[in-house]
């Protein structure tokens, strides 16, 4: 082990020996979207549930990862219930 694969770019700013094998992948979500990163992922192509177009943390909803009827059922499920909170809060 230990050997730079040959398909790692060489002239690449990054000092080698740090990221032998830290390259840009394309990264698929289940939600859909699809984005580049750099990663040391074997695989020109990472498939993963979750990313920042749909994880919680930045868009505040829950994450995709079900069918589309069954996330639709959920999203109006949660937004009868922040009605419902915020008719309780008005009502105050
Ligand atoms: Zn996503």
């Amino acid at each position: 082990m230990g050997a730079v694969q040959n398909g790692w770019r060489k002239g690449a700013s990054m000092k080698a020996g740090i990221h032998p094998d830290y390259h840009e992948i394309t990264v698929h979500c289940a939600c859909g979207s699809a984005f580049k990163t750099r990663s040391t992922y074997k695989a020109p192509l990472m498939r993963v549930e979750i990313c920042s177009q749909c994880h919680p943390f930045f868009t505040g909803k829950q994450k995709l990862i079900d069918t589309a009827g069954r996330v639709e059922r959920f999203q109006r499920k949660y937004e009868k219930a922040a009605q419902a909170q915020a008719a309780a809060k008005a009502k105050k």
